[in-house]
């Protein structure tokens, strides 16, 4: 068995600038999810002759920032090339894009980025237009075309070949959504608006591209696939072809690519119609300033001010908005420990339930960020015990509703009184005769004792008290 063959993963990251309101080189919108087909476009994205580009400013400051992000370095001058290629959904032959050459290069070179226990080099960053898209027709073989996305920033953002288990690229991938977010530089709840491809290669056999892959648990899965594959025909001495394969979503499997994708020349050359952009010191000084907090910096401040664990941070931070959330909820009633907790144990059970990440859905619950802190409070101040504020929690996030007037908080209040729990417990003890019994001979009994009791008063006792004046009781009788 070969287990010793050295993996090479790299990654070259697509993610779209969703954040800017309008495309790279026109004033068409950035946001064309809201259009129908062809609506959002205009004689410069679908490049008609006589049409020139206008550089939207936003963009470069908003890579800019993803660069320093990922601690690249950010040249003083930086240029668009025009990479010339034929594809439907490309209306001009060519994307604008960036090419490092002639000792200019794209917006950020030479980075890093740090993520669970690694650290992965960044080679570049670079900003360029996303093309248009094919929509295939159902039950015909031909397409359509529809170029409303065509234009929209994206950066490109490639990676060294440093990763050595899908685990980690996985880990990679959630760390750069988190920053992308902080940044509000990109939603990355969007459909398509991260998109990731991925090379790999065992030992000194030929890189092979896995493109395709829409989210990142399936990007692991198809690495993990293709190191599977490859391990095994080094095994029988098969020869590994470079090659491009796509992720077979169904089956779980990759598969070559249809067509075989040639090295092609792209032919790049400087776009004349787009003078060389300077960056001064003083530009990413300015930028600098006006970073907004990073999830590393934003743990540190989770563990030391809110005095969370790592863990519980890490998770909090791994989205944005779940972030927030609880910060607009501790900011209402601090109880940071007490909100933390439901939402990393209580609303993630609720969130896999629906089989979907939390992070993504916390912004379309019901429940308010108010209501989360009045139910901390509840139980903070002992109101009700935390089954009770399981039910609670429940019917807010799917009500948006919270019962809080004191009628009905009085139903779900928590019975303290031992004279009122003894009361349900002799009433157990009544209509259970023959298991209290059983229970004086098998202390396993009183538990089913307790079950009773917990039923009889919906679950509003603390189940400890219950259980030990239960015990107490069954020495009495
Ligand atoms: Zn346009």
């Amino acid at each position: 068995m070969i287990s010793n063959y050295g993996t090479k993963i790299g990654l070259e990251i697509h993610c779209q600038l969703t954040g800017l309101k309008s495309k790279l080189f026109c004033s068409c919108h950035c946001n064309y999810r809201e259009y129908s087909p062809n609506e959002n476009i205009c004689p410069t994205c679908t490049g008609l002759p006589g049409t020139l580009p206008l550089l939207n400013q936003t963009a470069i400051e908003k890579a800019a920032m993803v660069c320093m992000a990922m601690n690249c370095t950010i040249p003083n001058n930086i240029l668009f090339y025009r990479k010339n290629y034929f594809y439907l959904d490309l209306p001009k032959n060519f994307q604008l894009t960036q090419y490092n050459a002639h000792g200019i290069s794209s917006i950020g070179v030479d980075g890093f980025l740090g993520y669970g226990q690694g650290e992965a080099r960044i080679r570049r960053v670079q900003l360029e237009e996303d093309p248009g898209r094919l929509s295939y027709v159902k039950g015909s073989s031909g397409s359509l075309i529809d170029y409303n996305r065509a234009g929209v920033p994206l950066v490109e953002i490639v990676t060294e070949p440093d990763f050595h288990d899908p685990k980690d690229v996985r880990l990679f991938l959630n760390k750069l959504a988190s920053i992308v977010e902080h940044l509000e530089v990109c939603d990355t709840s969007l459909e398509g608006a991260v998109r990731c491809d991925a090379n790999i290669s065992i030992g000194d056999s030929r890189r092979v591209e896995i493109k395709n892959v829409s989210s990142f648990g399936d990007v692991e899965k198809a690495l993990k696939f293709e190191m599977t594959r490859q391990k095994a025909m080094l095994n029988y001495e098969m020869e590994i072809r470079g090659e491009t394969r796509h992720w077979d979503e169904q089956r779980k499997i990759t598969k070559q690519s249809r067509t075989k994708e040639e090295e092609q020349d792209y032919r790049y050359f400087h776009e004349p119609d787009i003078p060389s952009i300077q960056i001064d010191e003083d530009y990413l000084k300015e930028l600098h300033s006006k970073m907004p907090e990073l999830p590393d910096e934003r743990k540190e401040r989770f563990i030391n001010y809110y005095k969370l664990t790592e863990h519980v941070s890490k998770v909090l931070i791994e989205h944005k908005d779940l972030a927030d959330y609880f910060e607009e909820s501790a900011k209402i009633y601090f109880a940071p420990k007490e909100i933390s907790s439901i939402i990393v144990t209580d609303l993630m059970s609720f969130a896999d339930d629906n089989s979907k990440k939390l992070g993504s859905t916390i912004r379309n619950i019901k429940m308010s960020p108010k209501q989360l802190a009045e139910i901390a409070r509840m139980i903070k101040e002992g109101i009700v015990n935390r089954k009770t504020a399981k039910q609670l929690l429940y019917e807010a996030v799917v009500s948006g509703k919270l019962i809080t007037s004191s009628e009905n908080e009085a139903n779900f209040r928590k019975i303290d009184d031992e004279g009122l729990i003894l009361r349900s417990i002799e009433n157990v003890f009544e209509t259970e005769s023959l298991a209290v019994l059983d229970a004086k001979k098998n202390p396993n009994v009183s538990n089913y004792l307790l079950g009773k009791v917990m039923e009889l008063t919906k679950g509003r006792v603390d189940p400890g008290r219950a259980l030990s004046l239960i015990n107490k009781k069954l020495l009495e009788h």
